[in-house]
Parts: structure tokens; C-alpha cells; sequence
């Protein structure tokens, strides 16, 4: 994950959530990637290291489990830039003004320069991040389908100048993970400034959420509404019991509730479900000490198995 801004609802639910049901079943290696930060965000680093102890401060709070999971900051393993290094030397160009996220992104990312070696060559990063612990499965959504398929294709075309088997060809964990609106309705997003983050006081969540857009139809309290086109019942859809979501989804269609009263259950809802998380994350930041113990461990962790690889990869290479 890169740490380009605080975490938000949309990170949660879209991919920490399952990473921590992903804790039981393999055994993970979870990175800030700050590199991946600086692909965009070059311009401006100042902070950078607040995000990254954020970041991991929400990982945890959120029930990343560092005795399970390595957790790491990517620039704390320098594995990671060789192999990128050594990759990029056999990536085609090609492929990657083919990745589609690639066009999509210049023109949707406004006031940055992103036509940067850096920003083309992500992928790239990204696919060194994978192959130097030697991934077999990588969580991802569909949008980042493509940019796997570019790594085991890196892969294949590695082995067919090298040999030596060292990676295997990773497989997507594909995860059906909700897309959360932001409070305009829109995606959401640090840079549309519609985001409900996970370190926001109770009082800051509240009034966001009680500022939320909703059917833009529904004018009057009188007014029947369509729950389907309204953000904050995508937020019911994911947090509240099956019985609540039929509920509103039944009495917002008669005009039977209002919407204050639906944000406030909503509210309500996030902030039982929350609790825990609030909680963890108010201990650990009073004691950052802890954190930066946590991440320096699982530097060492992940570097171990990082410069065993390396070593593979230099040895077929003949460097
Ligand atoms: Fe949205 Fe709830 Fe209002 Fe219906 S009642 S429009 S679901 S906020």
C-alpha cells in the first residue's frame, strides 16, 4: 500500500479487511511501499514519514498481526531497487505503455508532471516487490489484473534468458471487496477531499457523514428515495446487518425514514464497528516506540528472504 495520504474507509473496506483474513491462511508480507509514494508524489516528501507511521499504526490497530505477518517499509529493504533495477533492463517499453492504468492515470491525476522514467517504470517496482520474496499469490482487485499479468510475464521472459526457475509465476488472490463512495458520492479519494479516514475523531467522522450526499432526488423529507443511488447506503450495504440494510432499503423507497435518522444509524454502526480499532490505534500512538520496533523486525525478516533471492538472481545472471 503506498503511503501517499491517511488511511481511509475505502482502504479498510477495499483491501486491510481482507488482508487480515488473508493472515490465517498464508503467510504474508505486508509493505509500505514508499517508493511507490514518490512515483507520484515526488515533488513534495515532507510527509512522508508521518504517512508511513501512520499507515502502520492503522495496519495494526486494524489486526495485521506482526508475529504472523512481516510488516515492512519497502525503501528499508534495498532488494527491492536492484531487482527492479535488473528487471527493468528486460522490460520491454512496450509493455508498459501498454499497462492501462498507465494512460488512465496521466489523465486523471491533474497538476503533476507524470511523464517521469519513474512513474512509466512502476510496474516494474511493483513486480520486484512481488518476486523477491518469491510470491506465490498477491491480493488484488480486478483493476490490478494487468499489472500482475505484466509481472509474470516479466517473469517467463526472466527465465527464458536465464533459467534457473527462481520465481514462480505468481496467481491473483482476487477479492470481491466493496467499492465505498466517498461523502460526494464519487470514488473515494485523499485528492477529491471526500474521504472519511480511519485516524478522524468520532466528532470529525460524524459531521462528515452527516453531510453525506444522498438522492439527490429525494428534496423533502416527504420525498420517496432510491437507496440504490444513494453513497450512504453503499456505507449500510457494508457495515450494517442484513436485516438493517432490507430495512432502510424498504422505508427510504415508502419515504418511512428520513435521512438524518438513516445517517445516524449509520454513524451509529461505524462507530461500534470501530471501537476496537480506535482504541488499539490510540495506544499505539501513544507509544510509537513499539511501531518502529515492529517495522524494524520486519525489515530484518523481510530482508533475509529479500538477499536469499537476490543472491539466485546474481548467480544465474552472472553478475
Ligand atoms: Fe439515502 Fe438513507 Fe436517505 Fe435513503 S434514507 S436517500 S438510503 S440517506
Amino acid at each position: 500500500m503506498r503511503p501517499s495520504g491517511l488511511l481511509h474507509l475505502g482502504n479498510y473496506f477495499g483491501a486491510l479487511q481482507n488482508w487480515v483474513k488473508l493472515q490465517d491462511e498464508h503467510e504474508c508480507y505486508y509493505a509500505i511501499v514508499d517508493w511507490h509514494a514518490l512515483t507520484t508524489d515526488y515533488e513534495d516528501t515532507s510527509r512522508l514519514q508521518e504517512y508511513i507511521l501512520n499507515m502502520a499504526v492503522d495496519w495494526i490497530a486494524a489486526g495485521i498481526i506482526p508475529e504472523k505477518s512481516t510488516i515492512f517499509i519497502q525503501s528499508s529493504v534495498k532488494e527491492h531497487a536492484e531487482l527492479h533495477l535488473l528487471l527493468s533492463m528486460i522490460a520491454p517499453l512496450g509493455w508498459l505503455l501498454r499497462v492501462p492504468t498507465y494512460k488512465e492515470q496521466m489523465k486523471e491525476i491533474k497538476g503533476k508532471d507524470l511523464h517521469t522514467y519513474g512513474f512509466l517504470g512502476y510496474p516494474v517496482l511493483q513486480a520486484a516487490d512481488i518476486l523477491v520474496y518469491k510470491a506465490h499469490f498477491v491480493p488484488v482487485g480486478e483493476d490490478q489484473l494487468h499489472h500482475l499479468e505484466l509481472t509474470r510475464e516479466i517473469v517467463r521472459r526472466f527465465e527464458f534468458f536465464y533459467g534457473g526457475s527462481i520465481f514462480p509465476e505468481p496467481e491473483a488472490l482476487l477479492t470481491s471487496a466493496p467499492k465505498l463512495p466517498g461523502t460526494d458520492g464519487r470514488k473515494m479519494s485523499k485528492s477529491y477531499n471526500n474521504a472519511i479516514y480511519l485516524s478522524d475523531p468520532s466528532e470529525t467522522m460524524r459531521k462528515k457523514i452527516m453531510t453525506m450526499m444522498t438522492d439527490p432526488a429525494r428534496k423533502r423529507r416527504n420525498d420517496p428515495g432510491n437507496p440504490d443511488i444513494c453513497p450512504v447506503f453503499a456505507f449500510h450495504k457494508v457495515i450494517s446487518s442484513p436485516d438493517r440494510i432490507s430495512e432502510i432499503d424498504r422505508e427510504c423507497r415508502l419515504a418511512g425514514i428520513g435521512c438524518t435518522d438513516c445517517k445516524n444509524y449509520l454513524f451509529t454502526r461505524l462507530e461500534e464497528r470501530f471501537a476496537p480499532f480506535v482504541e488499539k490505534r490510540n495506544s499505539l500512538v501513544q507509544n510509537k516506540k513499539i511501531v518502529e520496533e515492529i517495522l524494524e523486525d520486519g525489515e530484518k525478516r523481510a530482508r533475509l528472504v529479500a538477499q536469499r533471492t537476490m543472491q539466485d538472481v546474481r548467480e544465474v545472471m552472472k553478475i
